[in-house]
């Protein structure tokens, strides 16, 4: 009996991530270098294809799947695959395309540590003509970059929905600043020997008018992708000083504040001034404000980060790596940025203590060494049970912060625990 068998064409749009930045820091003749070396990467990627063959039907005899790679535009590249008879295989390949990124790139005397977004509509489920697939890898392509970047996404319909609620949330963004609906939570950050609050990290909440809490994990990118951060990490920057300025006046004995600055932020022509003439007009101890930066965006440009890095740290601000462990780090670079703090994402908290996960231990163990050896302190992120209190005191890391001790939380209440605290100290 011959059994007929369903054959997919998925089409695999490739983008650059960061692409912009690199071309603006390198100019765009090494930026078209780095595209070319880019390309090749995929081709080699597309002509090593005896991992991805198909079952040829009856047997075990198979056939290599037919690859094509075509550039569609400036930093985007099309793969198109012929004949794949699982979707599965069409997993690998995009898998295999984002740990080709991983080596750096050496380009004009540079090192760059790049990483690509896709994103992959499949024929016929996903549509049979050719400008509808284009069309729908494109609509996934932009959700693969919404992540954050480094990660594949595939074409569903639900997206189209995503895609309608984005857009409206973009135009409401837009005067959401404006109308004042943006407050700042903090939450505790725990010394790990003692248990005593001894930081905080500001994370912004956006009080919808009838969404209610919108999550920053859903506006944070958007406002990077629109520009709207600018404005409402300048915000952002402010609320947490005038919050500073008038916990002291209170009498209260205000810890080391923590400030998320989004890459595009950080990367703006303004923002050293902005952050100068928020100085100016607060007076408190500098070293009471710290900024967050990811470790992905600082590996982008390197030496243009050194140099912002540098004149925040001449100011007297604390700076401290965010996510660290999930963005690839040269660690040479490392020891160039003037840093005083690492954060362990809490993708390797969060395996602390569960089974069959003793590599995200470990690479805790490492990472703590590595602070240490480099002299920066070491905060443990998404910390929610005890064990994993626990696990990061046993090994000497300095802090950390989660659910266990508390969530983010109002300002007013996060006034009662330092005054809680400070009672309990003179009791
Ligand atoms: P992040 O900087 O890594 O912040 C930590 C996130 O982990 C926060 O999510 C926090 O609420 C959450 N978290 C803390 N402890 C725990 C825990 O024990 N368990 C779990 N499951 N989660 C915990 P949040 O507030 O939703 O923020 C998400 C992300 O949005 C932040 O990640 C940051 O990248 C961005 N973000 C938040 N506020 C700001 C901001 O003011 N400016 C910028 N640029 N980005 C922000
Ligand atoms: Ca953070
Ligand atoms: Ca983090």
């Amino acid at each position: 009996v011959h059994v007929h068998q369903v054959l997919y064409s998925p089409e695999l749009h490739i983008n650059v991530d960061r692409f912009k930045k690199i071309n603006e820091a390198l100019g765009p003749a090494l930026g078209d270098e780095f595209l070319q070396t880019f390309a090749k990467r995929l081709e080699q990627g597309v002509r090593a294809r005896d991992t991805l063959a198909r079952d040829a039907g009856a047997g075990d005899a198979q056939t290599a799947v037919p690859l094509r790679v075509s550039r569609l535009s400036g930093d985007e590249f099309a793969v198109l695959l012929t004949d794949v008879d699982k979707t599965e295989h069409v997993v690998t390949i995009a898998k295999r395309f984002l740990d080709m990124m991983a080596a750096a790139f050496h380009i004009g005397g540079h090192e760059l540590f790049m990483t690509c977004s896709i994103g992959i509509s499949v024929f016929p489920s996903d549509g049979v003509d050719r400008d509808i697939l284009v069309q729908h890898a494109e609509v996934a392509l932009k959700f693969a970059k919404r992540q954050g970047g480094n990660t594949y996404c595939f074409y569903t319909a639900n997206l189209e929905g995503r895609a309608l609620h984005l857009l409206s949330l973009t135009s409401e963004l837009r005067n959401a600043t404006q109308r004042g609906e943006f407050r700042l939570f903090y939450q505790p950050k725990i010394d790990t020997r003692t248990r005593k609050l001894i930081g905080a990290e500001a994370l912004v909440r956006w009080m919808h008018p009838v969404r209610g809490m919108v999550s920053p994990a859903e506006f944070i990118p958007l406002a990077e992708e629109t520009g709207i951060i600018i404005e409402l990490g300048a915000w952002i920057m402010s609320r947490a000083c005038r919050q500073i300025g008038d916990w002291l006046a209170d009498g209260l004995p205000v810890p080391a504040v923590s400030v998320n600055i989004s890459g595009r932020q950080f990367a703006h022509k303004d923002f050293l001034l902005s952050v100068d003439n928020l100085l100016q007009k607060n007076a408190f101890d500098r070293s009471l404000l710290q900024f967050e930066v990811t470790e992905s965006f600082l590996m982008g440009d390197v030496k243009g980060n050194i140099d912002t890095l540098n004149h925040l740290h001449d100011l007297g601000l604390k700076l401290s790596l965010d996510d660290f462990g999930t963005g690839y780090s040269s660690l040479s670079y490392l020891t160039q940025f003037p840093l005083d703090e690492l954060k362990i994402d809490q993708s390797f908290v969060r395996d602390i203590g569960a089974a069959g996960k003793g590599n995200s231990q470990s690479i805790i163990i490492a990472i703590i060494a590595m602070a240490r050896a480099l002299g920066l302190k070491v905060v443990g992120e998404g910390v929610e049970t005890e064990a994993q209190a626990t696990f990061l005191s046993d090994h000497a890391c300095d802090q950390w912060q989660g659910y266990l001790f508390g969530k983010p939380m109002p300002a007013e209440d996060f006034a009662l625990l330092l005054k809680a605290q400070a009672a309990a100290q003179t009791a």
